[in-house]
C-alpha cells in the first residue's frame, strides 16, 4: 500500500520509470507518446541534454541559497532574459515555485501597489467563471469552477465572477463575433459599476482557457476592449498564462497576438518545462515603482523563491527553444493538429468543437452535435478518454464540467513544442481510437 495521499484514494496510478523525447515508460516498460505534456508542461520534451547539463553544472556550483541573504548570477540571468523578452515595460519579475504561488503573489503584489499609492479603498477583484487560477485559497478564490470551489467557498475571499469568452455555446445564433464580444465587455464594465469601480484592485484572465474549458482562446478584440475598460476606471489587469504562456500558443506570451500589454502576467508551466518547479509573476514597473518608493518592500516571499537551480532549468529550457526556433514548429505543428484533427473528425457525431492556438488544442465532445447536448457527467466520458488513450500508450488531458463544472467534456492537447509531424499523425489516430473506443463503452 503507498503512503502517499495520490490524487485520488481510490487507485494509485502507474509507476513512471524512464522518459526521453516526447515519450514517458513505465515500469512494465509501455511506452506513451506524451501529447499533453502532463498538464502543459514539458514543453522541451523529456531528458533534453541541455537542460540536463545546465542542472548538473547549477547543483555542482549552487544548488540553493535563501534569498533574504543572497541572489544569484543564474537567477539574475533568467529575469533579465524573461524581462528582455516580455511584452513592453514589464521588466520586473517575481520568482516562486509554481502556478498557484505565482497567482497569490500577482494579487497580493496589485493590492500593495494600490495600498502604497494611496487606494486602500481597492480591495475587490473580478474574474470569469469556468477558469482555473490555482488551488491555493486566493487563486482558488479567483477561479471561477463551481466543482472545485464549492466545498471551500466558506474559505475564500468574496471575488466576482462574470462570464467566459466561449463563442462555441454563447454567441446567440444571428449574433456577430463583435457584437458577442461588445456583450461580454459590456457585462464586465456593468459588474465593475455594480461593484463601485473604485473599489476593484483587478481583473484576472487566463489568456487562453486551459485545464476547465479545454483551450478556449478569446474573441478577437476581447482582451483590447478588457484594457480600455480597466484604464478607464485605474483597474489593473492580471493576465494568468500560467498554462497558455511561454510558447504554447506560438508566440512567447499568448496575450502577444491580442496586441495588449497587461499590468501583471504570471507565467509557471512552460518556464521550466517540468524539469524543475518553477513559477514568476511579470510585472510593469508602473505597478512596483510605487512599492520601491514607499515602503520598499513587497510584503510577500517563500523559503524557495528565487531558487538556483529551478533558475538553472529554466534558463536552459527558454535558451533553447530561442536557439532552435521551436516557436516556429509550434506554429507548424500546431495548425497540422488541429487540420488533422479537422479531417479526422468532420463527419463525428461526437465532436463538437475543435479550438486553440498553437499547440494548445481542445476537443469538445458532445451527445449530439446538432444541439450540442452534453454526455451525462455519470458517463465519466472524459475520463474514459484518459484510460482508454494510455492503453494506447497515448497521454491526453481530458476534464469534465467543460461548460459549467459539471456539464461537458472535452480533451486538451498539449504536446511538447519539439513533436514531429509523424507525431502528430500519431496523436490524432489514437486520439480517435481512443474517443470511439470510450464512446461506446459509454453507450453499452
Ligand atoms: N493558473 C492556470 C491558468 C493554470 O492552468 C494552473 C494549473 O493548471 C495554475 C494557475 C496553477 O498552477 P500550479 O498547478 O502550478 O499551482
Amino acid at each position: 500500500m503507498s503512503k502517499i495521499i495520490h490524487r485520488t484514494f481510490k487507485s494509485v496510478p502507474r509507476v513512471a520509470a524512464a522518459a526521453s523525447g516526447v515519450h514517458i515508460v513505465d515500469q512494465a516498460g509501455k511506452r506513451y507518446l506524451d501529447a499533453s505534456g502532463g498538464a502543459a508542461v514539458s514543453c522541451l520534451g523529456h531528458g533534453h541534454p541541455d537542460v540536463l547539463a545546465a542542472l548538473h553544472a547549477q547543483i555542482d556550483k549552487l544548488a540553493y541559497a535563501h534569498t533574504s541573504f543572497f541572489t544569484s548570477e543564474v537567477v539574475e540571468e533568467l529575469a533579465d532574459h524573461l524581462t528582455a523578452h516580455a511584452p513592453q515595460g514589464m521588466d520586473q519579475v517575481y520568482f516562486v515555485s509554481g502556478g498557484s504561488e505565482a497567482v497569490e503573489a500577482a494579487l497580493k503584489l496589485a493590492r500593495q501597489y494600490f495600498v502604497e499609492s494611496g487606494q486602500p479603498q481597492r480591495t475587490r477583484f473580478v474574474a470569469r467563471r469556468q477558469s482555473y487560477h490555482g488551488n491555493t485559497l486566493g487563486a482558488l478564490a479567483v477561479g471561477g469552477n463551481e466543482w472545485r470551489r464549492r466545498q471551500f467557498a466558506p474559505l475564500l475571499i468574496d471575488v466576482s465572477h462574470v462570464s467566459p469568452v466561449y463563442e462555441y455555446r454563447d454567441r446567440q445564433p444571428g449574433e456577430t463575433l463583435d457584437a458577442y464580444t461588445g456583450r461580454l465587455l459590456a457585462e464586465l464594465e456593468a459588474e465593475f459599476q455594480r461593484l463601485g469601480p473604485e473599489t476593484v484592485i483587478a481583473f484576472v484572465a487566463e489568456t487562453v482557457v486551459g485545464a476547465t474549458a479545454g483551450a478556449v482562446p478569446p474573441t478577437p478584440g476581447y482582451f483590447k476592449g478588457v484594457r480600455e475598460i480597466c484604464n478607464r476606471y485605474g483597474i489593473l489587469l492580471i493576465a494568468d498564462e500560467v498554462m497558455s504562456g511561454m510558447g504554447r500558443t506560438g508566440t512567447l506570451h499568448a496575450i502577444e497576438q491580442d496586441h495588449v500589454v497587461p499590468d501583471l502576467m504570471t507565467i509557471a508551466k512552460g518556464l521550466g518545462g517540468g524539469y524543475q518547479p518553477i513559477g514568476a509573476v511579470l510585472a510593469s514597473s508602473r505597478i512596483t515603482d510605487p512599492i520601491r518608493k514607499g515602503s520598499g518592500l513587497f510584503q510577500h516571499g517563500h523559503t524557495y523563491i528565487g531558487h538556483p537551480t529551478a533558475a538553472a532549468a529554466a534558463l536552459a529550457v527558454q535558451k533553447v527553444i530561442k536557439r532552435d526556433g521551436l516557436l516556429a514548429n509550434v506554429q507548424a505543428r500546431g495548425e497540422q493538429l488541429k487540420a488533422q484533427l479537422a479531417e479526422q473528425f468532420a463527419q463525428h457525431p461526437h465532436v463538437g468543437d475543435i479550438r486553440g492556438r498553437g499547440l494548445f488544442v481542445g476537443v469538445e465532445l458532445v451527445r449530439d452535435r446538432e444541439s450540442k447536448t452534453p454526455f451525462d457527467p455519470a458517463d465519466k466520458l472524459n475520463q474514459k478518454i484518459k484510460q482508454l488513450a494510455m492503453e494506447n500508450g497515448l497521454l491526453v488531458y481530458p476534464m469534465g464540467g467543460t461548460i459549467d463544472g459539471q456539464l461537458g467534456d472535452h480533451v486538451l492537447l498539449a504536446p511538447p513544442f519539439i513533436v514531429s509531424e509523424q507525431d502528430v499523425a500519431d496523436i490524432v489516430e489514437r486520439l480517435a481510437l481512443s474517443i470511439d473506443q470510450a464512446i461506446s463503452a459509454v453507450a453499452r
